[in-house]
């Protein structure tokens, strides 16, 4: 699954956002972010629907800004957020490391591919 195909999985989700710029590795923790909002937005049809406006990658974690603040789903935002750290954003696996001076989370396979530099996250 690519940006695209998971836009068009929820297309109400995705009505006023204007960017969504992530790597492949993080679409399932986004995907998943995705039906839950979807269900939390059914549940509460006299609510205004939470939908998004921003779905990108800063400081090496996922950040995803929305039209409305919502407690329960606000909650649910903040946990993909903080998995995000521990998710590689190219392939999805395990993030050991962080590409040096990009902060970007990638799993070390990733990052020799990147052929950029990179340090261990624990030293
Ligand atoms: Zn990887």
């Amino acid at each position: 699954m690519n940006i695209k195909q998971l836009a068009l999985k929820y297309p109400e989700l995705f009505v006023d956002c204007f960017d969504f710029s992530v790597g492949l590795g993080w679409l399932p923790i986004v995907d998943t972010l995705c039906s839950m909002i979807r269900r939390n937005n059914e549940q509460h049809p006299n609510r205004k629907p939470v939908v998004f406006h921003q779905i990108k990658e800063k400081f090496g974690n996922l950040r995803i800004y929305t039209n409305i603040v919502i407690n329960e789903v606000d909650e649910w935002i903040k946990f993909a957020e903080n998995l995000s750290y521990n998710v590689c954003e190219y392939c999805g696996k395990y993030s050991d490391v962080c590409l040096t001076g990009w902060i970007k989370n990638y799993c070390t396979y990733c990052a020799e591919l990147s052929g950029k530099p990179f340090q261990k996250k624990d030293e």
